[in-house]
């Protein structure tokens, strides 16, 4: 009984309503009967069913014509069959039962011998119908939308993107698109498990929905009220679409609202988790005329928020593109750099300027990139910090120089000083201590011998941890020089703290020694200084006699340069001081 299709016949001739009834029960269905639409409508609101007999005219109540109309306005009666029974048989009448909905229409008196099967055959074509349909649901639903969280997919965005832009270029609108990342999601997953990482994703598509409807004022489009301005494009990334937003700032505020949002604590049963976003904003029509440019450009200011540390949106601007590309082309390029073999140190020889011969080398980093040619190490060397690739570099840089050094030493060649530099953000890194001992105690070389050139940058940061280090190297031997001295901003009592051997007077005070008399001023200080302090003092850039003569004047201890040397191989080096070696014997 139960697995019988239902049917509500509605009609109020009591006569025709038991004569369709039990017509219809002939053949196996089961039936209720009411007398007029109101009821039947309840009825079928409140109980559903498997089709609708209506009859058309029902004097003193709703006719069928505006029943079935309400009915195809349920949710639940939007595709079952209706049958409309009429006596009226003009055209006009077939017309408005049609147009009001009706799957189908017979004529008064009815054959209700041929009835049940009617309504069986009406059923059957339905219930295809219906499996199509639902089918055709499913294989939307799968091509458009993510599983996952339910919102739509990339698919969708790109597709739906492309739309909104033919609108906004025709009305001449603004559009933004919000490119999401969560910072260190694969940390969670990782650590975690990929269980609670999915409810993260799930967690952020609901988060992502509510801030967005907080925003309606801003998105006016009905489509954010469903989501589709809401995507995962898969992992940790989500994008939103701004329809009509007035201003740029305007997409800010959302991103903001929404990275607030993202930041709060996820509760999953015993464990409470935080993530914070990165989220690029690329404006329509400035930052690209294609969904696919738009996409890419908020990719790329996303990009941009990540590498500033995250947990902050970020705008893209066209011109930011070129120097962008070339970022990321450099940064890829560089992460593979020591592996390929295409770093190579070079060596600049100090000269003593007391004595007259070199007594030491500056350690300088060479890339020659397969792809991208020879880069400067003023360019990958800032770059190889933001993108925390120094560590992994600057100890690759100080074991290749003290292997060097010691080989120089076995060799018979001694070498009082190897001068490496340093980056601040590679001194901050916990470790640094122990890999420099741990390089030393590998090659063998004498702490005396090294010196580490660090810039005023590390003395002005507060960090213990730094201090820390530079004392416990200075303890077992290990040299300080402070590099580029006076473009700093380091007080003279932070640097007397500090355990510093070196001072290395800046190229630019160099420069011009013998005109500029701000440049002489300065030199002549930063040397005096150093003596007072008792320390020693290296002038950098000499490229004139004239700039030598001045140095020696003042008493600087010792010069680089390129009137003295260029930045050398490490063969052509041993080659350059051997020759010196002997011109001076
Ligand atoms: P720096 O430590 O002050 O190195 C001196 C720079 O001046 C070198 O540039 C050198 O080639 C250049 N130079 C030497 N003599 C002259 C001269 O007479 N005139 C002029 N105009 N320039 C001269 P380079 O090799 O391009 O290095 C630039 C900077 O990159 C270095 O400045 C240093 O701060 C950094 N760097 C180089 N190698 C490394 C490294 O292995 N690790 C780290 N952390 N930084 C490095
Ligand atoms: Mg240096
Ligand atoms: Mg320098």
């Amino acid at each position: 009984m139960q697995d019988q299709p239902r049917i509500i016949v509605i009609d109020d001739d009591p006569l025709i309503r038991l004569l369709v009834g039990k017509a219809l029960q002939a053949v196996g269905l089961q039936t209720t009967e009411t007398a007029s639409a109101e009821e039947g409508l309840a009825l079928f609101a409140r109980c559903g069913a498997d089709a609708v007999l209506l009859d058309v005219m029902m004097p003193g109540g709703m006719d069928g014509f505006a029943a079935c109309a309400l009915l195809r306005q349920l949710p639940e009666g939007q595709h079952i069959p209706v049958l409309m029974m009429t006596g009226l048989e003009d055209l006009e009448s077939i017309n408005h039962a049609f147009e009001s909905g009706a799957t189908d229409f017979i004529t008064k008196p009815i054959n209700i011998p041929l009835l049940g099967h009617r309504v069986r055959y009406m059923l059957r074509a339905s219930h295809t119908t219906q499996c199509l349909l639902e089918s055709e649901q499913r294989l939307h639903r799968m091509a458009y939308f993510d599983s996952l969280t339910d919102l739509p997919n990339r698919q969708f965005f790109r597709e739906h993107l492309q739309r909104i832009i033919a609108l906004a270029h025709r009305q001449k609108l603004k559009l933004a698109v919000l490119f999401l990342d969560l910072d260190g999601f694969k940390r969670i997953n990782d650590t975690l498990g990929h269980h609670l990482g999915d409810q993260v994703l799930q967690e952020t598509g609901e988060r992502l929905r509510k801030s967005l409807r907080a925003s309606d004022a801003l998105i006016r489009t009905g489509a954010t009220q469903d989501g589709d301005t809401l995507a995962r494009l898969g992992g940790d990334e989500f994008t939103v679409l701004l329809s009509m937003i007035e201003r740029d700032e305007d997409a800010a505020s959302v991103a903001e609202r929404i990275r607030i949002s993202l930041a709060q604590a996820f509760n999953f049963d015993d464990h409470e988790l935080y993530t914070t976003t990165s989220i690029g904003i690329a404006i329509f029509p400035d930052d690209g005329a294609t969904a696919e440019e738009l996409l890419k450009n908020a990719d790329l200011a996303m990009y941009y928020a990540k590498r500033e540390g995250g947990n902050k949106y970020r705008y893209f601007s066209t011109k930011m593109t070129d120097a962008a590309l070339r970022r990321l082309a450099l940064e890829n390029n560089l992460r593979k750099a020591a592996g390929h073999g295409e770093l190579e140190l070079y060596y600049q020889p100090q000269l003593d300027l007391v004595t007259g011969t070199f007594c030491g080398v500056e350690a300088l980093l060479r890339w020659d990139s397969v792809e991208l040619g020879c880069i400067p190490p003023a360019e990958f060397i800032p770059l190889a910090e933001e993108a925390g690739l120094i560590a992994a570099i600057g100890e690759w840089v100080l074991r290749q120089a003290c292997q060097q050094a010691k080989a120089w030493f076995t060799d018979d060649m001694p070498l009082a000083r190897m001068a490496v530099n340093v980056s601040t953000v590679q001194l901050l890194h916990k470790g640094f201590y122990a890999m420099v001992t741990g390089i030393l105690a590998e090659t063998r070389l004498d702490p005396h011998v090294l010196e580490l050139e660090i810039t005023e940058s590390a003395l002005v940061c507060d960090e213990a941890s730094v201090m820390g280090a530079l004392s416990a190297l200075k303890q077992i031997g290990v040299q300080l020089a402070i590099d580029d001295f006076g473009m700093g901003y380091s007080s003279l009592s932070r640097l007397k703290s500090f355990p510093i051997d070196r001072l290395k007077v800046d190229q630019s005070f160099v420069h011009n020694i013998e005109q500029d008399p701000e440049n002489a001023a300065i030199a002549t200080a930063i040397i005096a200084m150093a003596k007072s302090l008792g320390m020693k003092v290296t002038a950098e850039g000499v490229e004139t006699d004239a700039q030598l003569a001045f140095l020696k004047d003042r008493k600087c201890d010792e010069a680089q340069g390129f009137l003295l040397a260029k930045p050398m191989p490490a063969i052509e080096i041993r080659e350059f001081l051997l020759n010196q070696l002997i011109s001076t014997e």
